[in-house]
């Protein structure tokens, strides 16, 4: 996007990409449908949904907002759809048209792309005079835009350069750690339930006593803890789970009130009336959950369902609507969504994305100290700060 505006202003422009093909990450977004962007069409509820530094883009999504991805996308040939939380995707639900689109608008725009890797930028007087590859050429300019991601994935290529790049001509970076991540949880069930994903269920994760997030739809378990939607959300509004008393409680029952789960559970037993507990409860649970609930029940698993009691009963409804996970810290950022953390915001000017300290210098996307919720967010914000950049330079 940086690169198409700048060049569509008439500027020679030059794409270096270290990846033999441009927007890897892109390909595998929104498991490789691309949730390009989100239908939010009014900027303060666009900020509201960037818990770090959002004012700071006030004006680049003022200037591209989600209907300008949205008609760009269009113009170039690929229709969409919007879904809940109003995540738009292509209508072919594949990532790779949208990368088409992209790149096609920016060759039309007339960008050269080049396959080589940013190494060193040059300075002379303070200002940017050429970036030199890894390979030793030096390649000569007016203006540089960083625009390298962020430090999650780095197969795709996004390996925290930029980072490095910034620091290189005296920009600071604000410490760098995962947003949108799987949970790491110590609870001995844990491995037992690996692979166990559960689509609609309630999660409220606590720290100590107060709420700092509720949600309700898919998760699934790891080996070391939880991922899937829900817990990449939730995790983007915890911080350092390692100092912290998070707990994540699961409703497995969210469409029953606890009266009618009792309800329920009485049903249940009824049927399996001379059956033992541990047999009685495959119409309720997947099998996975069956040997996790039953200790945690205290109800011996060869108990006699007639013999359970209302005491007996009561606990075990209230275990299904709280299963607590203890939470012990994040996964690393390799295997986070985004990078939370980057080139210090306030040295960069929000207005034009360039920096305060080198005249010809800019930035755009994930490389900046922003991130977003999950939604399409965050591929907007590299759209809106990329434009912004492009039409500056
Ligand atoms: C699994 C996953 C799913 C996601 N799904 C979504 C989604 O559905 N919707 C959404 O909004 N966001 C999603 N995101 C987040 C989103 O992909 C990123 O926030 C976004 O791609 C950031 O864009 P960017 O252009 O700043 O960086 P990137 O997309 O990371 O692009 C940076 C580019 O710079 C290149 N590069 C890096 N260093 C150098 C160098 N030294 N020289 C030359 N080139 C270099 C890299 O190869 C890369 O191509 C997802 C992320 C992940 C990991």
């Amino acid at each position: 996007m940086a690169a198409a505006e700048a060049a569509g202003r008439g500027n020679e422009t030059l794409l270096l990409e270290k990846m033999p093909r441009p927007a890897r990450k892109m390909m595998i977004t929104g498991k490789g449908r691309c949730n390009v962007t989100n239908a939010t069409f009014d900027v303060n509820d666009l900020i509201a949904n960037v818990p770090t530094n959002g004012r700071f883009l006030y004006s680049a999504f003022s200037a591209f907002m989600p209907y300008d991805t949205i008609a760009l996308v269009e113009a170039c040939g690929v229709p969409t759809k919007i879904e809940r939380g109003n995540r738009v995707f292509p209508v072919s639900d594949k990532a790779v048209d949208i990368v088409d689109a992209f790149v096609g608008y920016a060759r039309r725009c007339g960008v050269r792309f080049l396959h080589g890797t940013a190494a060193e930028l040059e300075l002379t007087d303070g200002a940017v005079t050429a970036v030199v590859t890894a390979d030793g050429e030096r390649l000569e300019c007016d203006a540089v835009a960083i625009c390298t991601g962020g430090l999650s994935y780095p197969l795709t290529g996004s390996t925290g350069d930029g980072y490095r790049l910034a620091e290189s001509v005296g920009h600071t970076v604000t410490p760098l750690r995962p947003s949108l991540v799987p949970l790491v949880a110590d609870n001995w069930f844990i491995p037992k339930l690996q692979g166990l994903s559960l689509k609609n269920v309630a999660i409220r994760v606590t720290d100590g006593d107060r709420e700092v997030y509720s949600d309700f739809g898919e998760m699934l378990f790891t080996h070391y803890g939880v991922s899937g939607p829900v817990i990449l959300s939730a995790s983007a509004h915890m911080k350092n789970p390692e100092q912290g008393q998070y707990r994540l409680c699961i409703d497995l029952k969210p469409a029953l009130d606890d009266k009618a789960l009792d309800l329920r559970l009485q049903r249940e037993f009824r049927e399996h009336n001379n059956k033992d507990f541990i047999n009685s409860l495959s119409n309720l649970l997947p099998n996975k959950l069956i040997p996790v609930i039953v200790p945690l029940s205290g109800i011996e698993p060869s108990q006699k369902c007639h013999s359970i009691t209302r005491e007996e009963r009561l606990r075990l409804a209230h275990l299904l609507k709280h299963l607590t996970l203890h939470i012990t810290g994040f996964r690393p950022v390799e295997e986070a969504v985004v990078t939370s953390g980057g080139v210090n915001v306030k040295e960069v000017n929000p207005k034009t994305m360039q920096s305060k300290l080198v005249p010809n210098l800019y930035f755009a996307g994930e490389v900046l100290d922003v991130d977003a919720y999950t939604g399409g967010f965050n591929l907007q914000i590299a759209f809106s700060t990329g434009y912004l950049c492009g039409q500056n330079i």
